[in-house]
């Protein structure tokens, strides 16, 4: 399980997260939703070291993982081997791809650099998870040759090679073109199947509702529900009334 407990941060003045807490047990996927601003993508920094936090606490499988250290230069990571970092996986709004390499190096660099298999073994594991998003045909070309549904599926694909225990996704839609929004959550919801954990910040209701087992609703810093789909829709949270709206069902 992944744990953060009261994290807290500031930048200069504004306070963005006020003691956010979130339990995530392995299978789990969990989506944060809430208003532009409301510190989501803050938050979901702070939990692989990203961001760093003024106070507060990530645990790991119950080993502690992150915490407000007392350097300002950034979250101490307690591990220095990289072993729980490299565990929690990433998948950014804008892709993130090298552009001046293929897709397959792309999504060989970090398992080779970590030594985690012989070349030839991490390729066919690479061919097996660009099949899996449906970019195995693509292996050869750049980042610039494929849409941005493309590259984001292959950014998926990159995270998947890391047998990450979780896999955290920053609003993984928001930088697609309306027609390519729906494969890549198309391929987020086939990981749900499979059991994958993950954390997902996004703004795509339908689909947060439709995937996760609790929503979280961030508001001012702060979680206001954290709650299974079901019992939100209940209408047992009166002050998400004006987000629910939104939804088609
Ligand atoms: P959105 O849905 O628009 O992405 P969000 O809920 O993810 O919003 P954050 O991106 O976490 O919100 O931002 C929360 C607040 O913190 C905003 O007011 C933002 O301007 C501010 N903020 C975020 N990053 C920084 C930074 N590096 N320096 C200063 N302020 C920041």
């Amino acid at each position: 399980a992944l744990e953060a407990k009261g994290v807290h941060k500031a930048f200069g003045d504004l306070q963005v997260l006020k003691g956010v807490d979130l339990t995530v047990q392995p299978g789990e996927v969990i989506s944060i939703i809430g208003r532009s601003g409301s510190g989501k993508t803050t938050f979901i920094r702070t939990l692989n070291g990203l961001e760093h936090m003024d106070s507060g606490s990530v645990r790991l499988h119950g080993e502690p993982f992150i915490s407000a250290g007392a350097s300002a230069s950034g979250a101490h990571l307690f591990k220095e081997d990289f072993r729980l970092i490299r565990d929690v996986g990433m998948v950014f709004q804008s892709f993130n791809l090298f552009n001046h390499r293929t897709i397959l190096d792309n999504v060989l660099l970090a398992p080779l650099y970590h030594g985690l298999g012989t070349r030839a073994d991490l390729e066919a594991e690479a061919f097996h998870y660009l099949a899996k998003v449906g970019m195995a045909a693509h292996a050869r070309k750049y980042p610039h040759q494929l849409s941005g549904g493309q590259q984001q599926r292959v950014a998926i694909a990159r995270a998947l090679m890391m047998s990450p225990s979780i896999i955290l996704f920053d609003e993984p839609t928001s930088a697609l073109d309306p027609e390519t929004v729906d494969e890549v959550l198309g391929v987020i919801r086939s990981l749900a199947g499979d059991g994958v954990t993950m954390v997902i910040v996004t703004h795509e209701m339908n689909f947060a509702f439709d995937v996760s087992d609790r929503i979280l609703f961030m508001e001012q810093g702060k979680v206001i529900c954290d709650d299974t789909p079901a019992n939100i829709k209940a209408g047992l949270y009166p002050q998400l009334r004006t987000f629910l709206k939104n939804l088609t069902n």
